[in-house]
């Protein structure tokens, strides 16, 4: 029952960091509360897993130290993990902007880490729930299946995201029982909800999407909405939840790449109604929502200059005050975590408690949508696995 290292957590950062160990020929045991790992992995980018991000550094991630990532995402790349991928002969594609997924199902990925895991002698305990951890020379991990103790012990439980998945928040816990900082947690990529009376006429528009500029505090992203029947969803508002906070605005160009001044002045369009000049961009159903919001559609020239203004400003820069978020049970991953000023970024190690380790999620380093989150955990992972 004595390890050299043990991981709590069987998901994408503990199997990495297992790996790494084990192939040091230190003696690993992998903990997993739930009764088989990687659940997150199988369940990840739509069951094909989005397992990295070909444009993947530094600029990609919220952290209350921007800087802390850059290390171990430069001594485990993205072109690493592809060659793991590769070497395994499971087949991806590039989907867009630079994210890979698999062609198949997302239990490739899954079954790869395990095959390394076996290959590098890596033991794990499945449906094995840790009650209890305390540290004297050794640690000592008392779970629903015996004690372990371990020389080095990495915490690679993840966020609170989907907790019907197995997420918990035991890594924070045992953070603060070391007396290590975590800063505020809360969801990200994330749906919002909108729930004012200015926006009911458009709740109705669930399941149409369009392609829009969404900002926040100087944040922007380029992607779909979705009108949903609380809110917004979409990748452009997914990428976006990570950086609101409760009572701030967002706002929503929905027509990014179009000059509306010229449009209404255009000598060809003079005569013909706003609404036929709008559905050459958005979809029928919504430009009928915004008009009709606004009096109905009539010919360009029926407005005074003026109008035609405020029209187009409205367009460019729609404001919306969510009025809440859809919540952990719906939010990809979790902003904030074990505060990194506590850990050594070189390591992942404690810088107050020798041989403890954090790695992946429940580190305060949360990625945007996009494969950028795996590479996260197995970059994380892939460090502390020289370490422990
Ligand atoms: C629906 C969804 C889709 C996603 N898609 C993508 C994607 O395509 N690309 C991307 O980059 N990211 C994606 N993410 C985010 C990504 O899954 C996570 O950021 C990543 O899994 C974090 O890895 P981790 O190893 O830190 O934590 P996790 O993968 O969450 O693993 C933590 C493990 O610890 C276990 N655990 C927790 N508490 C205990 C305990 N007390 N004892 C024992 N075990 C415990 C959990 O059961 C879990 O298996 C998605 C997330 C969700 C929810």
């Amino acid at each position: 029952m004595k390890f050299d290292a043990v991981i709590i957590g069987a998901g994408a950062a503990g199997l990495m960091c297992a790996i790494e160990a084990g192939k040091r020929s230190r003696r690993v045991l992998v903990i997993e509360r739930n009764s088989v790992v990687g659940e997150k992995i199988r369940i990840s980018g739509g069951g094909r897993c989005n397992f990295t991000n070909r444009n993947a550094d530094h600029s990609n991630y919220i952290s209350a130290n921007p800087h802390f990532c850059k290390s171990a995402m430069a001594r485990f790349t993205t072109n690493d993990f592809i060659s793991l991928v590769e070497k395994h002969g499971i087949p991806f594609h590039e989907k867009k902007l630079g994210q890979l997924f698999c062609d198949g199902r997302s239990q490739q990925i899954i079954e790869m880490l395990l095959k390394e895991c076996f290959d590098a002698g890596v033991e794990i305990k499945t449906g094995c729930e840790t009650k209890e951890l305390n540290k004297d020379d050794l640690f000592s991990i008392s779970t629903t299946q015996g004690t372990f103790q371990s020389h080095s012990l990495a915490i690679a439980t993840g966020g609170l995201s989907i907790p019907q998945m197995g997420a918990t928040n035991f890594g924070y816990r045992i953070a603060k029982q070391f007396g290590l900082r975590v800063g505020p947690l809360r969801p990200g990529l994330v749906p919002v909800q909108v729930q004012t009376e200015d926006f009911a006429p458009f709740r109705e528009l669930s399941g149409v999407s369009l392609d829009a500029l969404v900002s926040c505090k100087g944040v922007s992203f380029r992607e779909n909405i979705l009108f949903t029947h609380r809110g917004l969803s979409g990748p452009a508002i997914l990428q976006i939840s990570s950086f609101w906070h409760e009572g701030e605005s967002i706002s929503i160009d929905l027509l990014p790449d179009v000059n509306t001044h010229n449009l209404f002045r255009d000598p060809g369009n003079i005569a013909k109604e706003i609404n036929v000049l709008l559905n050459q961009f958005l979809p029928k159903r919504f430009v009928e929502t915004w008009l009709r919001l606004r009096g109905g559609s009539h010919p360009v020239n029926r407005h005074s200059s003026g109008e035609l203004d405020d029209l187009a400003k409205s367009l460019h820069g729609w404001t919306i005050t969510p009025t809440g978020s859809e919540g952990f049970g719906k939010a990809e991953v979790t902003v904030g975590g074990v505060d990194t000023d506590e850990l050594s970024s070189k390591t992942m190690e404690s810088k107050n408690i020798p041989g403890l380790f954090f790695i992946g999620e429940v580190v305060d380093v949360t990625g945007w949508l996009g494969g950028y989150n795996f590479q996260w955990a197995w970059a994380s992972g892939w460090v502390a696995g020289q370490f422990i």
